[in-house]
This record gives C-alpha cells, sequence and structure tokens, in this order.
C-alpha cells in the first residue's frame, strides 16, 4: 500500500486520476436523435437504440452498477481509456496513454468489452480510437473530454465547474465522431467515480446512463498481476461490472491479468459481456 501510495505521488496527476479510477466506485453518450419526420421510414420504425436506465428519482442521470445477478453468469470487463485534457506534453515526450496490446489480446481472445474513452484519448489516438469503435467486439463509452472530476475532492483531481459538466460529455462525442467512432452508446463514467446530486442533475438531459461498477480490478499502478487478477476473480458475481484501465503508462500489468482472467471466469462458466447487454436485461431498464 505504501508502495502504491509512493509511486502514485510520483506518478503525479495521472497517479490520482487512475487510483481514483480503480479504487472508488467510477461512470455517457448523447441520446441518439429521434428520427425526423423527413427521414424516417414510414412503414419502418428506426431501429432501437443501446438500451438505457429509466431515471432515477426526481428525473436524476440513472446511475447503474452491476446486472442481474441470479440470471446468467455474465461478467463485463470495462476499461477506461485515460487520459487528461493537460496531459498532451508528457504523450508528446513519449508516455503513452494507449494499450495496443490488450486490445489484441481481447481480439484474440473474442472479449466482449466495452471502453470508456476520453474525448483527450480518442484526439491523441484516433486511429486506435476508431479501429476500437468499429470492431463489433466492443463497444466505446465516454468517460468525459477532460477526465476532471464532476465533484469537489475527487483524488487530486481538477474539477469540472458545473456549468461545463454537459459540454465535457458533449466534446467527448465529438472526439469521438472526429476520430470516426461512430454510434458510441449513451453511457458515462464519472472521471473518479466521483458524482454527486448536482452532477446527476446537471447530465440528466444529456440522456445517459452512468455506469459505475461492483468490482475494482486494482490495476491501477499495480506490478503484481497475479494479485490484480486475485482480486478480480475474488470479486466477480453474476452481472458484475469490473473496472480496469486501457493505458500503458500507468496500468502496466493490464493485459497480462486479462491473459489469466478470461480463461479461468470462462472455466467457472462466465460468459462475457458488453455493459448494452447488462443494461439491457435490468429491470430498470426505459
Ligand atoms: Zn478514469
Amino acid at each position: 500500500m505504501i508502495t502504491l501510495v509512493r509511486r502514485a505521488a510520483v506518478l503525479g496527476t495521472l497517479g490520482a486520476t487512475l487510483a481514483a479510477c480503480g479504487t472508488a466506485t467510477e461512470a455517457p453518450r448523447a441520446p441518439r436523435p429521434a428520427p425526423t419526420a423527413s427521414s424516417a421510414v414510414p412503414s419502418r420504425p428506426a431501429p432501437p437504440g443501446p438500451p438505457t436506465l429509466a431515471p432515477g428519482p426526481a428525473g436524476l442521470t440513472p446511475v447503474f452498477e452491476h446486472g442481474p445477478r441470479a440470471r446468467e453468469k455474465t461478467v463485463a470487463l470495462t476499461f477506461d481509456a485515460d487520459m487528461t485534457a493537460d496531459q498532451g506534453p508528457r504523450a508528446a515526450a513519449g508516455e503513452r496513454f494507449d494499450n495496443p496490446r490488450l486490445i489484441a489480446t481481447l481480439r484474440r481472445l473474442k472479449v466482449p468489452a466495452t471502453v470508456f474513452m476520453t474525448g483527450r484519448w480518442a484526439e491523441q489516438y484516433p486511429d486506435q480510437a476508431r479501429f476500437i469503435g468499429r470492431d463489433p467486439l466492443f463497444e466505446v463509452a465516454n468517460h468525459s473530454y477532460s477526465h476532471y472530476a464532476y465533484t469537489d475532492d475527487c483524488h487530486g483531481l481538477p474539477t469540472v465547474p458545473k456549468e461545463r459538466m454537459r459540454s465535457d460529455v458533449e466534446r467527448a462525442y465529438a472526439a469521438f465522431e472526429k476520430a470516426g467512432v461512430r454510434d458510441a452508446m449513451p453511457y458515462f463514467r464519472f472521471p473518479g467515480g466521483c458524482h454527486d446530486r448536482a452532477a446527476l442533475e446537471e447530465l440528466a438531459t444529456t440522456g445517459v446512463t452512468a455506469v459505475q461498477w461492483d468490482v475494482v480490478s486494482g490495476d491501477a499502478f499495480a506490478t503484481d498481476a497475479d494479485a490484480v487478477a486475485r482480486q478480480v476473480l475474488d470479486g466477480v458475481r453474476p452481472g458484475s461490472v469490473v473496472v480496469m484501465h486501457c493505458t500503458r503508462s500507468a496500468a502496466p500489468v493490464t493485459e497480462e491479468v486479462v491473459r489469466t482472467v478470461v480463461p479461468e471466469l470462462r472455466r467457472r462458466g462466465y460468459r462475457f459481456v458488453k455493459v448494452s447487454e447488462l443494461i439491457g436485461a435490468s429491470d430498470d431498464r426505459r
């Protein structure tokens, strides 16, 4: 723990950022615009959009943490592609916020997964963003543009002012589109997982479902892949959402962890699904 804390301190803001993602609970895409009268085909209704949860009390943004426990042994691996708005110079200096090997391993093992991407990450790695976004194995969801926190006092992250929360979410969708990602999902993961009533109120009109998790992998700054794998295997229950990272510089053992946990969870009878499938199976869906 001391080691982890010291490493996080040395690594600075990204440290706080990723530790935040992996230790707290973390969680949108703009709603699909309804077809206009001129574009709708009268005899054939538009296909339904991705499943979302019904709004929470008082119309607040709904928050999803895990799928049904009793129906089937399903589990969703989620990967936060973190990059903070002010980390461009570090990327220019050679720091890698991406993890192409992890994505290749998920493809090789045929593991469906949900990638919560920051808009800044999509700007930095547009080819990878498009590659992930166009592979039906994956779905791209929103992890904000800036990776700034939506509450005060969130693991040392800078804070998005309330009046810029919606535009921070929308700017991420714009960055995905610019990179060539089609149909990003209406799911939002709060940076650091930090949210409060004001943030849920502020995002209510965007139509997103906030997605947290119930299993913390602990992959942020971990150097012991076995320990992370154990934590995942000990934590997973039917319907679980596991949070991991797709950011090589700060989550360097994640690909190795995936190679361990995927075959073991399959041996235990689990089927890997995307978050959309868990939300679609939820009793609280819209
Ligand atoms: Zn994050």
